[in-house]
């Protein structure tokens, strides 16, 4: 890398760039540009800045509490700055197995490595984009960060319009590059479409998730063992379970839109029921008060599983993270990958020393065929298992391979 850093130096422009959405990739994107000599970052989101006190829980991007950040991350995270990578993992919890919980209430390790060590690990995804969004106001050359900003259109030749959401007014912007990072339901993706034959799928599954949360014991315990994902398969429904550092767990339930629309679940009585009756284990942890509560409270998502087979136009447009590509959560991989395309995208910016339009064309022909498979790996196990197979074989066969 030596050479790649004297290659850097050396190259000889200056690129201003916008990236649209601070989120997880939009954030590891900034930062990993604003290291590189020759160009100027600005980053534009949407909702109003996470870390403000003024700004509510609901504005924030709060898909799932927390999430399970993998080597695949790490990686990535590693190659943008050493010291990142330490300082979260300072604030994550190692998870070196899952524990599958059986209706019995038996209890199965099952571990991640052979040497019991390796594995995932949790981390609060508010604190990783709040530290992401740290890093980047102390990085050497500031990014910019513009919150409140609607992206709205984006040309040909650069030129962005967005809607300040604070002042209602559009503002337009010249850049020599745009990256989308702004997530599924992309803007710069459907602008990217006027600009090349971009094939595009998506696809909602049939099932949806309801955040839960298992409180921590008195003095900060955890009710659970913390170094375990716990899963409680159901055949075709299921609780998981990951720590958080309070000694709390966020837990998700997972189910069919048609068992969630049940006449079964449509009444405090039938969701105790149903719950007391396949997890109670677990309803005793959760508590029967909390559960009545996020059933009513909280939103049931959606998961969407997204491909394209291109990412780029030219050295102009780029998207990047679940803009180019979605997957169900079931390999916990989303972000990871998400994650690994900014690490790729910095490899071959050092191969072609950032010539664009060569790094661009290479990204979008080599990265298609890794973003298809595991998109098609993390649907191709939600159909498995939501095939009602739950025998010895099929946990080795899918649950082993679910987080
Ligand atoms: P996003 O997080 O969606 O961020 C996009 C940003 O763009 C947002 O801040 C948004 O406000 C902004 N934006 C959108 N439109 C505009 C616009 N027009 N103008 C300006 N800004 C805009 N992944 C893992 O790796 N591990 C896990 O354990 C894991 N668990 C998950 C659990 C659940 C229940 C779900 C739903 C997902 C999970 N994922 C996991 C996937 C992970 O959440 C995503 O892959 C990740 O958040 C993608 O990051 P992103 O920055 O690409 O997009």
């Amino acid at each position: 890398n030596e050479m790649s850093s004297s290659f850097e130096s050396a190259t000889p422009h200056n690129k201003s760039v916008a990236i649209i959405g601070a989120g997880l990739v939009g954030c590891l994107t900034a930062l990993s540009l604003s290291k590189r000599s020759g160009y100027s970052v600005t980053l534009f989101e949407l909702r109003p800045d996470p870390r403000l006190e003024s700004t509510s829980k609901s504005s924030k991007n709060l898909r799932s509490i927390n999430l399970a950040v993998s080597d695949r991350g790490l990686n990535a995270l590693r190659r943008v700055d050493p010291g990142l990578e330490s300082r979260i993992l300072e604030k994550v919890i190692p998870m070196t197995g899952r524990m599958i919980h059986k209706l019995s209430g038996e209890e199965e390790s099952q571990k991640y490595a052979l040497d019991g060590k390796k594995g995932i690990n949790s981390i609060d995804r508010g604190y990783l984009n709040e530290l992401l969004l740290e890093e980047l106001d102390i990085s050497e050359k500031k990014v910019e960060v513009k919150f409140g900003y609607k992206l709205e259109k984006v040309q040909e030749d650069g030129k962005i319009s967005f809607t300040n959401t604070n002042t209602k007014q559009q503002e337009q912007f010249q850049f020599d590059l745009v990256i989308g990072a702004d997530g599924s339901f992309s803007k710069v993706r459907s602008e990217l479409q006027k600009f090349i034959r971009l094939d595009y799928s998506q696809q909602y599954i049939d099932c949806a998730y309801l955040e839960l949360s298992i409180p921590a014991l008195d003095n900060n315990g955890f009710s659970l063992d913390k170094n375990h994902l716990h899963i409680w398969p159901r055949d075709d429904f299921m609780l998981i379970a990951l720590p958080n550092l309070d000694g709390s767990f966020t837990s998700t339930f997972f189910a069919p839109w048609g068992l969630f629309e049940s006449k079964e679940l449509s009444n405090d009585e039938g969701i105790l029921k149903f719950f007391r009756y396949n997890f109670p284990d677990a309803v005793e942890l959760i508590g029967e008060e909390s559960l009545l509560y996020a059933f009513a409270h909280h939103p049931r998502g959606k998961l969407l599983s997204l491909k394209c087979n291109q990412y780029n136009y030219k050295d102009k447009i780029l998207i990047i993270g679940d803009a180019a590509h979605s997957m169900v959560p079931f390999y916990g991989q989303g972000m990871n990958c998400g994650f690994e395309d900014v690490f790729v995208l910095t490899e071959l910016l050092d191969k072609h020393r950032d010539d664009l339009s060569l790094a661009f064309e290479e990204y979008s022909q080599t990265r298609v065929h890794d973003l298809s498979a595991i998109v098609d790996l993390a649907i191709s196990n939600y159909k498995e298992m939501s095939h009602k197979v739950n025998s010895k074989l099929f946990l080795l066969k899918t649950k082993i391979d679910f987080l």
